[in-house]
């Protein structure tokens, strides 16, 4: 009875260790079909929060957040999204920029929690872009944790011309790098997947496509483009979205977010959600008095913040 119980026991143990170390339970990432898939190509959807601006909010950039945002929020992933734009950003001070990133890359190798390096831009810097992503190829290629974002947001920039930018992007990866997930941005702030799926990239493993949504201003038409794009054998990833008006701020629909996270779930899609910040506006999750690393309290948790727990809680757990 004694040996049935500790083999019990330890299984549970087991079970819980791997709930709680993604990385250890699904290994080196690859993407199948549209799928996102875990080493031995089973389906797996990762969900997580992003860091703010490490420009706007370098103080969250910290090794103790990654075990917050693992233990306290069920995050399998965390996005750190290095400003390529605003003041004191990447270009403008790259040793500062590389101060906040490693820690939070770092610590979630060690938490076995995979990390989304997101160059985090609206502008094409495709020559700056190629030199840091090989670096960081480079330097932590050979950890299963690590997800290249190459660019977070295209606005202006037609889909021609990412996929350009993303074919020599990718191509300096991968002379460093030859399997890790590569996420690439569509036009238009991520949401003219369609263009994609007239003409997706050819020639590269393991690349998905990003689509962002804010959930109280885009609804169905979105929701379906982003089914449509699936359906049509595209890979995609949410890496960053809001319950909020597009804008982060406004009112929070909980209503429309509910039925995006239903349908990703649906649709294997992996889902991070934005953001890990205290600025004043309603995608901000924390308040100011929040302290860098957490764990955080409920009453330092906003609204949105608490949605966003729930829900990593609910499927995550
Ligand atoms: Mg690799």
């Amino acid at each position: 009875m004694k040996k049935l119980l500790t083999i019990i026991l330890s299984c549970v143990f087991a079970c819980n260790a791997n709930a709680i170390d993604p990385v250890k339970q699904y290994g080196q990432l690859q993407v199948k079909g549209s799928q996102l898939c875990d080493k031995r190509g089973n389906p797996v959807i990762l969900r997580g929060v992003s860091l703010g601006w490490h420009n706007l909010w370098p103080r969250f950039y910290n090794k103790e957040i990654v075990q917050t945002l693992k233990q306290d929020w069920h995050c399998s992933v965390v996005r750190a999204a290095m400003g390529i734009m605003i003041e004191d950003n990447y270009l403008e001070n790259p040793s500062y920029a590389l101060q906040c990133m490693t820690p939070v890359i770092e610590s979630a190798i060690k938490q076995n929690v995979y990390v989304i390096i997101d160059w985090h831009s609206h502008i094409l810097k495709t020559e700056e872009a190629k030199a840091f992503f090989g670096q960081m190829a480079k330097k932590y290629g050979k950890n299963p944790h690590i997800i290249y974002e190459i660019y977070n947001e295209p606005v202006e920039d037609t889909w021609t011309d990412l996929k350009k930018y993303a074919a020599e992007v990718i191509g300096e990866i991968r002379k460093y790098d030859k399997d890790n997930v590569v996420l690439v941005g569509c036009p238009h702030w991520d949401q003219d997947i369609h263009l994609v799926a007239e003409s997706p990239l050819e020639g590269f493993e393991n690349v998905m496509y990003t689509v962002h949504f804010y959930a109280a201003t885009h609804g169905d038409d979105l929701r379906q483009r982003t089914e449509a794009a699936v359906k049509r054998g595209i890979p995609v990833f949410i890496s960053e979205s809001g319950a909020t008006e597009a804008s982060g701020d406004g009112k929070i629909d909980a209503e429309s977010e509910e039925q995006w996270i239903a349908m990703c779930e649906r649709l294997g899609i992996s889902w991070i959600c934005w953001s890990i910040s205290d600025k004043n506006e309603s995608c901000s999750m924390l308040l100011p008095r929040a302290t860098a690393t957490g764990p955080w309290a409920d009453d330092v948790i906003k609204v949105y913040g608490k949605l966003v727990k729930g829900l990593l809680e609910k499927y995550n757990k």
